[in-house]
């Protein structure tokens, strides 16, 4: 049986998509992709612009003609009787059963093993209880690196955000059962853990931030498991967590969702930090790690960025080396502070410092890329193509690997060194 999974969003919605095709691949069902036709869809959906929406009903609407369509995420969360309503096939699972779509593909065998149809079996299944915290680390994983998600929903209250209303209050997975499951995957021999929230930072267990849990991860790992963070919110970072940092295990990469580096429009926006604990991240990042690279999030045409307030955000991502840009032209969101802002700045202007901004991107991660040449890495194996591995270094590049030893598998790490950046991907060479 064919199985489609769309996703629209961040990371973490990726990293939940991967998770959920990997588990319908285990019980012998065929992911394909969104052209192709399929009896099972599943949609993860975004809420955080306006166009992220409208890209998912028209998919959903879409998909509902040709099969059952399974619609969960930030949006079907907001509006579930909107998505409802678009087709009689849509099946729209809330956010605290996302994770139980893990357990479906088994479901729906037995199910269907026992004569019930496609749509009873998924129906019956999601009206079971589940919790946000039930992807089992172990078939949440794709291409031999691990998904371990830690924390769920935020307590903060950005002025544009409605991912905070749709996930709810930010919760923890305890401390014990992360270490118990980062354990199994290191038994499982996985090579890279990715420690995935909506918001990391603010992981928080018996009042032990994300710091002390890395502490703790770190003692209970062996010595050849790297750690990955996913996002790095700066409102919660704070000298314990950066100084795990210093563990070579801690993976030099880095995502900030920065939005803005004026104060003034942090502060509009609801933001807690300021322009100067941004400046002291990157620095301390930069002095921790050998050119790590460093990503941010940033929102243009935010509600009182003026050509000065929209230069200063610029020039710091610009002086501050950074190495990529995911930028994202605001657009209010119904129930949000700013819905209605009165401070907006044009469409026009909006689009045009996007623009400028995608410019700058593409001018740093390009300059990122040359300097890593010659430079030693470490890359863990990913597919074998042609011949070749494609793979993925520490700093989160896509990689060809060449030299591999006859020995190697996916999934292996092993140190290398850049030898080419010129072609579609650069290049790898394998030194031990
Ligand atoms: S930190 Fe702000 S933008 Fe991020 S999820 Fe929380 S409220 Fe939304």
């Amino acid at each position: 049986m064919n199985v489609c999974v769309y996703t629209l969003g961040c990371r973490l919605n990726q990293c939940e998509s991967e998770g959920i095709a990997d588990a319908f691949v285990s019980e012998g069902f065929s992911i394909v992709k969104d052209k192709e036709m399929a009896e099972i869809y599943i949609v993860n959906t975004c809420t955080v612009t306006s166009k992220a929406e409208q890209k998912a009903r028209r998919m959903i609407r879409k998909f509902a003609q040709n099969g059952i369509c399974v619609v969960t995420g930030c949006y079907a969360q907001l509006n579930a009787d909107d998505i409802q309503a678009l087709d009689k096939n849509i099946i729209v699972v809330p956010l605290s059963k996302k994770a139980h779509l893990l357990k479906l593909p088994k479901h729906i065998n037995a199910a269907l093993q026992s004569g019930m149809n496609l749509e009873s079996s998924i129906k019956t299944f999601v009206d079971e209880d589940a919790s946000v915290f039930d992807y089992a680390a172990a078939s949440f994983s794709y291409h031999h690196r691990a998904y371990l998600k830690v924390q769920d929903g935020c307590d903060n209250n950005c002025a544009f955000c409605r991912v905070h209303i749709a996930r709810g209050k930010a919760v923890s997975l305890d401390s014990d059962t992360v270490i118990e499951r980062a354990l199994d995957l290191e038994k499982q021999g996985f090579s890279e853990i990715m420690l995935t929230g909506v918001n990391l930072t603010m992981y928080d267990h018996e009042n032990d931030g994300l710091g002390g849990l890395i502490e703790r991860l770190l003692k209970a790992l062996g010595p050849n498991v790297r750690l990955r963070l996913s996002s790095l919110e700066a409102d919660h970072v704070d000298d314990r967590l950066l100084n795990t940092l210093k563990d070579p295990r801690m993976q030099p990469h880095f995502h900030i969702p920065v939005q803005s580096a004026n104060d003034s429009v942090l502060k509009r926006v609801n933001r807690k930090y300021d322009k100067a604990h941004l400046i002291y991240i990157v620095n301390r990042l930069k002095e921790i790690k050998d050119d790590p690279f460093i990503a941010a999030d940033i929102i243009s045409g935010l509600p009182g960025e003026g050509d000065s307030e929209y230069k200063e955000t610029y020039d710091f991502l610009k002086e501050y080396g950074f190495s990529q840009l995911h930028v994202f032209p605001f657009s209010p969101r119904p129930n949000t502070a700013l819905y209605k802002a009165k401070d907006r700045v044009t469409e026009y202007i909006r689009d045009q410092r996007a623009k400028e901004l995608r410019d700058l991107s593409n001018d740093l991660h390009t300059k990122y890329l040359e300097r890593q040449l010659n430079k030693e890495c470490e890359v863990v194996l990913q597919t074998r193509k042609g011949g070749k591995f494609s793979g993925v270094t520490g700093n989160y590049i896509d990689v060809v690997v060449e030299d591999t030893p006859p020995f190697a598998a996916s999934g292996m790490l092993f140190k290398a060194k850049f030898i080419s950046i010129d072609g579609d991907k650069p290049i790898v060479g394998i030194i031990q």
